[in-house]
């Protein structure tokens, strides 16, 4: 039998209760009385009861919603109600009440005992249950926390012997984790990085700009380079509920590898250059130095037309020689609306011929630039030649410009064939051509690696938004100058 459990008594003063506190008495159960509603919960308040028996009505009050009341602190805490009535409306009455037990005379003291026995011994197998309940799930919880502290150790070990460099950002740019290449990456000597902000502790223009630029969505891969030629490829890569990863490879050879090509590109482009002149101005000599017939005067004519190409071919290269060498560096004001006209004008007869409509967009706050005037109007001529040259008779070009910010917004918009999503990222490569041009245009795949290079000598940065069957913009985006 249960001794000393303490058991509140909280009915109005009636023999009943008198009879009750001398069932329980005899059955060794500590006992505390209450006639109201403020005496309960200042008991409860100082001594939580193993049990409560509760009248039907207590001090004036509901003993039903005190009940409720009580079970809302303590869903686990036995109650028994006792209630002068019986049947349904009583039954239905407890029942939304939640109680666990009732009462009800004819009452004699061995009820009143096993009833109370009854509860006490439901509410101890229910408190083993949540006591096993509870051991399971900090033993399953103690388990896992366990497997992610394995697999934290393995992550680190992959993380600190991969080649690349790598650091673990959380939201406020904090470090959470760095490898140790990045220590060499940028020379840190072995200071302790972990949990700094990644600006102080790493003071590098080019990074800052990844993630600064990263974080609106705007870049994504940005080259690090560093005084003594060495190059890093960072990656940037959103972690959500982290914050984000950055990844560093080394390319210095491959950028080496670039150098190389270039300049063997631009060394034979150099070279072809005086014997392709040579071979125009012979053939301009053929034409005046006597009669040819209509065939000599045809091939003539063709001869002309491939040299004139070639020319245009190894230009471009030299171009983007001199782009990629990074010896642009005249500057000058240019008004990028001003270029846009003249460019429009030049292009004129073709619009005609192939009956485009075009429609110019210029916000009237346009700033300037501070440009190569030169190279501006290369890259536009380039893009709106693309645009007349790729779209069918009848179509449609727009050219938009707008500040955002201090940012010049350039956008080259048209009705072509569009260029498929796969091939977008290489479309600024060079002698990159899509699968889905068509065959009859001519060109060498360099007009938009010119482009590209501009913009980028420029501080600027240039991508496509293009749908195959709709059409393609070009967006160029270009510091303004104040
Ligand atoms: P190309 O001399 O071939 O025009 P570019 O470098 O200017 O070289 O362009 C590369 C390729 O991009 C083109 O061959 C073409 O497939 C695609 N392209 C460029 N501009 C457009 C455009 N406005 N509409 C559809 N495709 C385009």
């Amino acid at each position: 039998m249960p001794k000393h459990d303490l058991i509140l008594l909280a009915m109005d003063a009636s023999p009943t209760l008198d009879l009750m506190e001398r069932a329980l008495h005899a059955s060794d159960y500590e006992l505390a009385t209450t006639h109201d509603h403020a005496g309960l919960d200042r008991i409860i308040q100082q001594s939580i009861p193993a049990l409560m028996i509760i009248g039907e009505h207590l001090g004036g009050e509901d003993g039903f919603s005190i009940s409720m009341d009580v079970l809302e602190r303590f869903p686990t805490m036995p109650i028994i109600l006792y209630s002068e009535k019986t049947g349904s409306d009583a039954a239905a009455k407890v029942i939304r009440a939640g109680v666990s037990g009732f009462l009800h005379p004819p009452l004699r003291i061995n009820d009143i005992v096993e009833e109370v026995q009854r509860n006490l011994s439901r509410a101890s197998k229910l408190g083993d249950w949540l006591r096993r309940e509870v051991k399971r799930t900090t033993a399953s919880l103690e388990q896992k926390a366990k497997i992610s502290e394995a697999e934290r150790g393995k992550l680190e070990a992959i993380i600190s012997n991969i080649q690349d460099g790598v650091i673990v950002l959380d939201e406020s740019h904090h470090i959470l984790l760095a490898n140790k290449i990045v220590q060499e990456i940028f020379n840190l000597n072995g200071a302790p990085i972990v949990g700094g902000y990644l600006k102080d502790i790493i003071p590098n223009a080019d990074l800052s700009a990844l993630i600064d630029r990263a974080r609106n969505g705007a870049l994504k891969y940005h080259e690090i380079n560093f005084d003594d030629g060495r190059v890093f490829n960072a990656q940037y890569t959103p972690l959500p509920r982290i914050g984000s990863a950055v990844t560093m490879q080394d390319i210095s050879y491959l950028k080496e590898i670039d150098r190389l090509k270039n300049d063997f590109i631009h060394t034979v482009s150099h070279d072809l250059r005086s014997p392709l002149t040579s071979i125009l101005g012979y053939m301009e000599l053929i034409g005046r130095s006597g009669p040819l017939n209509d065939s000599q005067q045809e091939f003539l004519g063709r001869l002309q037309a491939s040299v004139q190409h070639m020319t245009s071919l190894v230009n471009d290269l030299l171009d983007l020689g001199r782009l990629e060498s990074g010896f642009d560096t005249r500057r000058e004001t240019v008004d990028l609306c001003n270029v846009m006209e003249y460019s429009l004008n030049v292009f004129d007869s073709q619009i005609k011929s192939k009956s485009l409509q075009v429609i110019t967009e210029f916000s009237p706050n346009i700033k300037s630039l501070r440009a190569n005037p030169i190279r501006i109007r290369q890259m536009i001529d380039n893009l709106v030649g693309n645009a007349i040259k790729y779209t069918p008779p009848n179509g449609r070009i727009l050219l938009n410009i707008v500040m955002q910010e201090n940012q010049i917004v350039l956008r080259v918009t048209d009705s072509g064939p569009g260029i498929p999503a796969d091939e977008q990222t290489r479309i600024f490569d060079k002698f990159f051509r899509a699968s889905n041009r068509p065959r009859d245009v001519e060109g060498s795949g360099l007009g938009l690696a010119i482009v590209k290079s501009i913009v980028e000598s420029h501080q600027g940065r240039v991508w496509v938004e293009s749908k195959v069957g709709v059409g393609s913009t070009f967006v160029v985006l270009l510091p303004a100058h104040d």
